[in-house]
């Protein structure tokens, strides 16, 4: 029997009508959805149908608990609640602060941090409130109207010149997104790219692995601000330990994005100097990713920055949003009990075998492997871009997708690389079996697809084609798989 990694699976029906209590909720919420528009109820079912029939190894995807997804549909849609716990700017708000405070104080104790704050949208808005709160921390009376700039929304290059000398030309050194950095580490299409002035620090070409000697230098010259740690693509740990020291010696703000892998911190995967919080002055996350909680995001920090945090609403969030703070609180309760810590560590269990059953039969993997929850294919060894790639496994029922390896020759659109991650096929319940018939199912596609550059539709890098049969063997045998591991075995919508 597989080990269930959803903590809240019950076994046995438990009404008097024999349905569980998770069936009788999730239908009788359809029901009264389908009283008022039928199809927004029947897409809400057919995603689930669509959830359990994938094959799902979108490393930043998961599968919340029926616990944190009912948490979030009630009421608490209907509060506004600007300001912070016991400060807000409206009546009327003891239950959010209720909710707010236990989501809070979850995520202090599962994470060990001074001061936590709920309110974030999303992982970006997280690093939004970050960015303030360290400018508005380290930069006296930033002289915005003294720079002459008024509407923000309308700067030009200029201005933004402008601005940012206003700010004293701050900098910030960021994981080029090429290495497995994310947009919001300071890159031009990213209001952080604007904001500051950034520079990139990568990998070593020969190992793939963060070279801290070339970082240290880079940071010594370029004297940032923030230095940022943090990833969506790099399938090695980071050690926190080391860029904490990097940026003391340069007087910067370490602050780690751990949007990925927060799961793993939570669960104590990653301790030691693989542990961002002892380290970082300024942690942020999303969490629902491998934390698995509802959609949003979270910041973490030592007491200096925690008044500059807690001004995020109204200072760069609209209103927070209780119901979701309410699914928070729940996702975080999850994240304390011993369960998670099996579910973190079978993450990178999984994640290594997908790692050795795709060397084993002979693909690239950028780093060689992998120490945490993700793999990076180099597909280029197969003669396909990842786009090539990505829409061969897609049409074979294996849902991926492709990603910059370093440097990249395909750029960022088409790229080289398909990334995996193992968390949500962990939280379903599969194990190091199952990683090893999945690499063999990855490896069949790749190895049966070619690029046909000369096809009809031109030469787009997107043309592929497909040895005949094989989508269909491969889906078949895909869904086959999943259907052994019941996803949402408590949900019955039938
Ligand atoms: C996913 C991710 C984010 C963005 O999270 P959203 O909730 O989509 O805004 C930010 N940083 C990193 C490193 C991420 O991987």
């Amino acid at each position: 029997m597989a080990q269930q990694h959803d903590l809240t699976a019950p076994p046995a029906a438990d009404a008097a009508d024999g349905r569980t209590t998770e069936s009788t909720a999730f239908r009788s919420a359809l029901d009264v959805i389908r009283g008022v528009e039928p199809r927004v109820a029947d897409a809400i079912a057919a995603e689930l149908t669509d959830q359990r029939e994938m094959l799902k190894l979108i490393a930043s995807e998961n599968y919340a608990s029926p616990a944190v997804l009912l948490a979030m549909g009630n009421w608490f849609s209907d509060k506004y609640a600007e300001g912070t716990v016991g400060r807000r700017f409206y009546a009327g708000c003891r239950n959010v602060d209720t909710v707010e405070s236990l989501a809070a104080e979850h995520a202090k104790s599962v994470f060990g941090a001074a001061h936590a704050y709920a309110q974030p949208h999303s992982g970006i808005d997280a690093n939004l409130v970050a960015f303030w709160a360290v400018l508005s921390q380290r930069v006296e009376a930033p002289a915005l109207a003294e720079a002459g700039v008024r509407q923000v929304n309308d700067l030009s290059e200029q201005d933004w010149a402008k601005l940012r000398a206003a700010f004293g030309n701050q900098r910030m050194l960021g994981m080029s997104l090429d290495a497995g950095g994310h947009l919001t580490h300071g890159f031009r299409p990213n209001i952080s790219g604007k904001m500051f002035d950034q520079r990139s620090y990568g990998t070593d070409p020969r190992t793939g692995l963060v070279d801290y000697d070339a970082l240290r230098a880079s940071a010594r010259e370029f004297r940032p601000l923030i230095i940022v740690a943090g990833y969506s693509a790099y399938p090695r740990l980071v050690n926190f330990r080391i860029m904490r020291e990097i940026a003391d010696e340069v007087g910067a703000t370490l602050m780690v994005d751990m949007a990925h892998f927060a799961g793993l911190v939570a669960g104590k995967v990653l301790t030691g100097d693989f542990d961002p919080v002892p380290h970082a002055n300024i942690v942020t996350t999303t969490t629902h990713k491998s934390l698995r909680g509802p959609r949003g995001g979270m910041v973490l920090c030592d007491d200096t920055l925690a008044e500059h945090v807690d001004r995020g609403c109204p200072m760069v969030l609209g209103g927070p949003l209780p119901h979701v703070m309410a699914a928070k609180a729940v996702a975080l309760a999850e994240a304390a009990r011993p369960e998670f810590r099996s579910y973190a560590q079978a993450i990178v269990d999984n994640s290594r075998a997908l790692a050795e059953g795709l060397l084993k039969r002979g693909a690239k993997l950028v780093t060689g492997g992998t120490d945490n929850h993700l793999v990076l294919i180099d597909v280029s060894s197969y003669g396909l871009t990842g786009r090539q790639a990505e829409a061969a496994l897609l049409e074979s029922g294996i849902v991926t997708n492709r990603n910059s390896v370093p440097q990249d020759p395909n750029g960022a659109w088409y790229t080289s690389g398909i990334r995996i991650g193992t968390p949500a096929l962990t939280t379903r319940g599969l194990g190091t079996a199952e990683m090893d018939e999945i690499a063999d199912l990855i490896d069949a596609v790749l190895s049966g697809t070619s690029a046909a550059p000369a096809a009809k539709g031109g030469l787009s890098k997107a043309n592929y084609v497909l040895a005949d049969g094989l989508a269909e063997r491969i889906a078949g045998q895909a869904a086959d798989l999943v259907a052994g591991f019941p996803l949402y075995p408590a949900i019955d919508l039938g």
